[in-house]
């Protein structure tokens, strides 16, 4: 019912010509997979070139971030309408790093998720608890917070573009993964609460997925859970044989 969504982040990472590498080495190895959708989402200023690279493959493409007003003044942003016309489909938002070291709130990410699905893009859309509010016993709390904020206003036909990345910002990037049991508990209450939000049905359909040090071994792990739909993938997606591995895997 849900198809399993396998993206990459590649956050501030690469140059032109890996890029193209990244992009290309990834089309040839996943030609003709198409159990799992794939996004690659690489720096805004390598989208086009990474796009026209991936043009008749199975993979979308993604920005990390926009900003929520269609264009002006506002020197140094990205509008969802820019990311459309280079071919996205997919943009990142409330990235834990976006949240934590850039200041983002949850009202301007409330925004930002609201400019994508009315600009035609699909958000994947970031919450995630720190170690110490996982250790004070807040995460539903923060997480449903973050839940709450972030959809605010949107209506359960246009939450259907969503899907929601759980990515314990303990587990991004240090190598320590949340265990499939921890995933899984924190998924099942996100589910519960986009019931409570849009209704059951929509919930049943919005796909959910863990991130934080998903690697090629903990794939199938992680995937075997009901309630985990897919994965969002930093350090693995910039190796072409793991982010393939970790796609194949769950196709
Ligand atoms: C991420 O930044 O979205 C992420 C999950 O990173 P990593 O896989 O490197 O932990």
């Amino acid at each position: 019912m849900r198809k399993p969504f396998i993206a990459g982040n590649w956050k501030m990472n690469t140059n032109q010509r890996g890029a193209l590498a990244l992009a290309s080495g990834l089309k040839d190895r996943l030609a003709g997979v198409d159990t799992v959708d794939v996004a690659v989402c690489p720096p805004f200023v390598y989208l086009a070139a990474v796009g026209a690279a991936l043009s008749s493959s199975n993979i979308a493409l993604g920005a990390q971030n926009l900003y929520h007003e269609r264009n002006g003044a506002f020197t140094g942003e990205i509008s969802g309408d820019m990311l459309k016309d280079v071919g996205c489909s997919y943009v990142i938002l409330g990235h834990s790093e976006r949240r934590h070291i850039l200041g983002e709130t949850d009202d301007l990410i409330n925004k930002k998720v609201r400019a994508a699905i009315d600009g035609g893009l699909l958000p994947i859309f970031c919450v995630g608890e720190l170690l110490e509010e996982r250790e004070a016993g807040r995460t539903h709390d923060v997480v449903s917070e973050q839940v709450k904020n972030g959809l605010e206003g949107i209506d359960a036909e246009r939450a259907l573009a969503v899907t929601v990345a759980y990515e314990p910002v303990w587990a991004i990037g240090t190598g320590k993964t949340a265990t499939a049991e921890q995933a899984q508990e924190v998924h099942a209450m996100i589910r519960a609460l986009l019931g409570e939000l849009f209704g059951a049905d929509v919930a049943q359909q919005m796909r959910i997925q863990y991130g934080g040090s998903a690697k090629p071994n903990n794939t199938a792990e992680l995937m075997a859970n009901p309630d985990v739909d897919g994965l969002l993938v930093g350090g693995a997606s910039l190796k072409v044989e793991d982010f393939a591995a970790m796609v194949q895997t769950v196709a």
